[in-house]
């Protein structure tokens, strides 16, 4: 299961990163809404932990804009402040539950399981676009009795195209998301699509990954 944390406390951030690595979670750390937004937006986690005061963003702007962007993810707010109030804007803007803080580490992991099981379909083994059947534990992308085995990047971008639904997916948000802090371009990415457009045609996939010029790719079907 892979958790995004948003928390401009550094060390809290740090500590509530280990503390998921360490329950055999998979946890990404950052220090600003504007980053968790567009980390949140490429809709790869099963959950986020988000700081409601924020720099760049506030915690609760980041969970509208993910809401009206169609992100479904499960939400947990962490907020310094005691009022009802808060608690209630918090849901309100779509979050799905809310920790008060100081809180127990054993009563976060409590939380982000329930946060998680609420959603019912955590713990997906497949992702399908069209006739492409993609397995997240062999990386193997199939169509019909066709099947390929994909790179580590390949299958991040291909995970990434297929979990977006048909959405465009910006070289960007690729870049964050498949390479992270890694030293990387937009050429990667373009080599990457073109490996993958390869290996689709290889499979004899209808689906196509299409490129919206200035916007990204996203994936389509064609007859
Ligand atoms: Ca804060």
């Amino acid at each position: 299961m892979n958790v995004l944390i948003v928390e401009d406390e550094r060390n809290l951030a740090d500590a509530i990163c280990k503390i998921l690595k360490d329950e055999g979670f998979r946890a990404d750390v950052t220090y600003d809404g504007t980053t968790g937004l567009s980390l949140g937006k490429t809709g790869m986690y099963d959950a986020i932990v988000l700081d409601v005061m924020l720099p760049g963003m506030d915690g609760l702007d980041v969970v509208r804009e993910l809401r009206r962007n169609g992100i479904s993810t499960p939400i947990l707010m962490l907020t310094a402040r005691t009022s009802t109030a808060d608690k209630v804007s918090g849901l309100d803007a779509g979050a799905d539950d809310y920790m008060t803080k100081p809180f127990e580490t054993i009563e976060l992991l409590a939380r982000i399981r329930a946060v998680t099981r609420r959603t019912g379909d955590v713990i997906i083994e497949e992702a399908t676009f069209g006739d492409l059947h993609l397995d997240l534990t062999t990386h193997d992308l199939s169509c019909a009795d066709r099947s390929v085995h994909l790179s580590g990047k390949e299958f991040e971008v291909m995970k990434m195209l297929m979990s977006s639904n048909a959405r465009v997916v910006s070289k960007q948000d690729l870049l964050t998301r498949v390479w992270g802090a890694a030293e990387a371009s937009e050429n990667s990415v373009e080599a990457y699509i073109s490996f993958l457009r390869k290996k689709i045609n290889h499979i004899h996939s209808k689906v196509q990954i299409t490129t919206l010029r200035m916007l990204g790719y996203r994936l389509e079907v064609i007859e």
